[in-house]
């Protein structure tokens, strides 16, 4: 049999007045055609899931684009246009194709286009039988809309937070297809949409009350009628009708969906008070963090995450970090391409004067005057070896050290999330040896440095990704919407 693959990756937070252009996809992942299998295999991503079951089925891949670009503002209308047209064109070449699987986010918005996903999808309605299946892969931060539910054949959520389950999902995506394409079932589904819109710090499926729901969902004695559950937190950082909580159900009759999404959705609501959660205010996190007596501890920047849609560019718990006159912490990674010009500019060993930070915009702090001695400097490409997405590329863009009275601070190029040890390595710092690490990631981070961390604290620092969602001017959610009212 032969599938046709692609992937189309953005999460918006409409919040950011960082446009997304072409060239945000062309900095992290961009490949076409055949590319796309050189670049996925052997990666645990949704998309080496994939390769992997088709290649284990004997069947054929016929891959037309894989594109995935930091959160950040609305898509360009020109990017958005030229990827979805790609893997359109890719589409019509193969009418005969069983049928299509896509990784996709599930909250993407570009400009004039507030469905990126939903709105792709129909595009495809228009091009490829109806009657073959798209069964599609999503990040467990979606907004789930009416139109990616009647376009998709099925929608698969990210079972984790920390993504550590993206091959996993890409895997199932291929066995279910398999099954639909050979009409041994015909899925359907039931959808529950509670008005409930979790902050990320606490959607952390390790533990507490998400960790309680997957487990139900996938518990043992889960009806067999029952093909596919995803409980999909929502995406909290972004102005957008469908944003908030979705439970969603695939079974092989309408009665069992129904069951389980009711049965799920019941728990969701009585303990959503459980979502609720405060972080520590910068000063005391810094004071918490000096006084835990083993080392290292991470102090996780959460409001400045760029995994979320932030500036990646606030420099207040640096700043923090030398009024206590602290010479044994890191900081990653810091956002200002102009900072590296200068560190290129001056080279390894030798001093310079900037002005570092806070240069997107007025929500993240204000920018620390520094001197500091340039440590190191790297291309910043890097391969992520945690459990998340590993064997995959990521890139810092060219990237600076700097040391700042004794604290490294990384100074990147591109906006990037700091969630696995080889962003450090590859610049010659290894994190493990640093007492204090301020990561900018919300949850992530815990599946590469939980085992190295002997504390993490949550900060409250200035940032669109804050936890307290009230601090974001809504407009378009539904209200009232928990917990932000
Ligand atoms: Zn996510």
């Amino acid at each position: 049999m032969k599938w046709i693959i692609g992937a189309f990756l953005h999460e918006t937070n409409n919040f950011s007045v960082v446009p997304t252009g072409l060239e945000a996809f062309r900095a992290q992942t961009f490949k076409t055609g055949p590319e796309i299998i050189q670049w996925a295999r052997g990666t645990r991503t949704t998309v080496g899931g994939f390769i992997d079951a088709i290649e284990g089925r004997g069947d054929l891949i016929i891959p037309t684009l894989a594109a995935a670009a930091t959160p950040s503002g609305l898509v360009t209308r020109e990017a958005y246009d030229i990827i979805a047209d790609t893997i359109l064109k890719g589409i019509s070449r193969h009418p005969d194709a069983d049928g299509i699987l896509l990784d996709l986010h599930g909250a993407m918005m570009a400009e004039g286009i507030e469905d990126g996903e939903g709105h792709l999808l129909e595009k495809i309605r228009e091009v490829y039988n109806p009657n073959r299946p798209v069964v599609v892969v999503l990040d467990l931060h979606s907004h789930v809309t009416r139109k990616m539910l009647t376009h998709a054949t099925l929608l698969i959520g990210y079972q984790t937070y920390p993504h550590t389950d993206t091959y996993e999902r890409g895997v199932e995506a291929v066995r279910l297809i398999a099954r639909i394409a050979a009409g041994e079932i015909t899925p359907v589904y039931a959808v529950e949409q509670p008005p409930i819109l979790p902050p990320c710090s606490t959607c952390n499926t390790q533990s507490g009350l998400y960790q309680s729901l997957w487990k139900e969902a996938l518990r043992p004695q889960r009806p067999a009628a029952i093909l596919s559950t995803s409980l999909f937190a929502g995406f909290p950082h972004a102005d957008h009708p469908d944003a908030g909580f979705t439970v969603l159900s695939y079974a092989t009759d309408s009665a069992s969906a129904k069951n389980e999404t009711d049965h799920l959705s019941e728990i969701l609501n009585r303990r959503r008070s459980e979502f609720l959660y405060t972080p520590t205010p910068i000063d005391e996190a810094v004071s918490r963090a000096i006084a835990c007596p083993q080392k290292p501890v991470i102090i996780s920047d959460m409001s400045d995450n760029p995994g979320g849609g932030s500036a990646n560019d606030s420099v207040e718990i640096l700043k923090e970090l030398l009024k206590r006159g602290q010479t044994d912490a890191a900081v990653a990674t810091i956002y200002d391409p102009q900072t590296v010009e200068a560190a290129t500019a001056a080279g390894v060993g030798n001093p310079i004067e900037a002005r570092l930070g806070a240069k997107t915009d007025s929500l993240h702090g204000r920018p620390l005057d520094i001197k500091a001695v340039v440590e190191n400097l790297a291309d910043g490409r890097f391969q992520y070896k945690g459990p998340m997405t590993r064997g995959a590329w990521g890139n810092m863009g060219p990237t600076a050290v700097l040391n700042i009275d004794g604290i490294r601070a990384i100074v990147t190029s591109e906006r990037i999330q700091a969630r696995d040890p080889e962003m450090f390595r590859v610049c010659g710092e290894e994190p493990a040896a640093v007492g204090i690490l301020v990561l900018k990631s919300a949850v992530h981070f815990r599946a590469a440095f939980e085992n190295i961390a002997k504390e993490i604290l949550i900060a409250d620092g200035p940032g669109l990704t804050a936890c307290d969602l009230t601090r974001l001017p809504y407009q378009r959610i539904r209200r009232p919407m928990f917990p932000i009212d």
